[in-house]
């Protein structure tokens, strides 16, 4: 593997969640009035403009444990180390935390280890384990499937232990790693179709948990119309609409952008297809002036060439 890739994969994260940060929660129809076309600053947060947010941060502690040799217990504590002690924030700062993340911090705080402490129940399924996971796609591309989907509930259920968003994960991982290894967007979608349901079956998945993915395993997505497709924090929601992203797309300005736009949880959706489209198109793809506005840019490059080397 070329060691850019890891790089790439942090800096489309960084830039996704940068561009969304500003916009975060405006719906659809202002953002069709006002469709952002560039990095921008202040909005939402108040931010300067190339301030990456929680998703970026949580990635960042995630890539940061798979170096120092992984376990949960010290991928939790880098969560807590990033709320309390505002580790690896753009400016110092932590301004943006989910629900789920944000009670299983307090659950983790009071003694409860991190093999139990995560959210079980249906309400607990936003999309703040899937906005870590791509530090994975990068430390699982060689291992069994076993050994992936494993990890990835492991690494989830520190806070969101429901199947639905376990299941979110190992889509997402799986599809990251399908173009990590170089197969075309719609080979990887189609191959998933394949492969998916049956792996999960073996995993003892009820039918009615992979009945919710039904959109991406059964139908043709790409083929959808944007208004049936949501950008809530909803895990689901997040998974689908970028995945419709990526392949409704062919370049990776177009893509993080069309994720911003879609409104609602624009920074998270867009680091997501950040991910995803810096695999597809690389750092010689993302515009400059984006990669030259992100903070600590020279943190997040060494970052991904310590992940390569670890
Ligand atoms: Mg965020």
């Amino acid at each position: 593997m070329n060691k850019n890739k890891c790089i790439d994969i942090l800096l489309g994260v960084a830039i996704g969640d940068a561009l969304g940060v500003p916009v975060e929660f405006k719906n659809r129809e202002y953002l069709k009035e006002n469709p952002v076309i560039d990095m921008i600053g202040f909005g939402t947060h108040n931010q300067p403009a190339g301030t990456w947010s929680d998703d970026s941060s949580l990635t960042f502690c995630l890539a940061e444990s798979l170096i120092d040799g992984y376990t949960i217990e010290k991928s939790a504590n880098n969560l807590l180390k990033w709320y309390s002690e505002n580790y690896w924030t753009a400016d110092g700062e932590v301004f943006d935390i989910g629900n789920t993340t944000l009670k299983v911090i307090i659950i983790l705080k009071c003694g409860v280890s991190a093999s139990e402490s995560g959210l079980t129940t249906e309400q607990s399924n936003g999309n703040g384990s899937l906005m870590r996971m791509s530090p994975l796609i990068i430390y699982l591309k060689d291992k069994p499937i076993e050994t992936r989907y494993n990890l990835i509930k492991e690494e989830s259920s520190i806070t969101h232990a429901h199947m639905v968003s376990v299941i979110a994960c190992f889509y997402f991982v799986e599809f990251g790693i399908g173009l990590l290894k170089g197969k075309e967007k719609f080979e990887v979608y189609k191959e998933l179709q394949k492969t998916m349901p049956d792996f999960l079956r073996t995993q003892s998945i009820s039918e009615k948990e992979i009945k919710y993915f039904e959109r991406l395993l059964v139908s043709n997505i790409n083929e959808d119309e944007e208004d049936i497709i949501f950008s809530t924090g909803y895990v689901i929601h997040t998974l689908t609409a970028s995945i419709w992203c990526i392949l409704t797309t062919n370049n990776f300005e177009e893509a993080v952008l069309k994720a911003v736009n879609l409104g609602q949880d624009t920074d998270t959706t867009a680091s997501i297809v950040g991910a995803l489209a810096a695999l597809i198109y690389g750092q010689s793809q993302m515009p400059e002036k984006w990669i030259n506005t992100i903070k600590r840019k020279d943190d997040i490059m060494d970052l991904g060439d310590r992940l390569f080397n670890s």
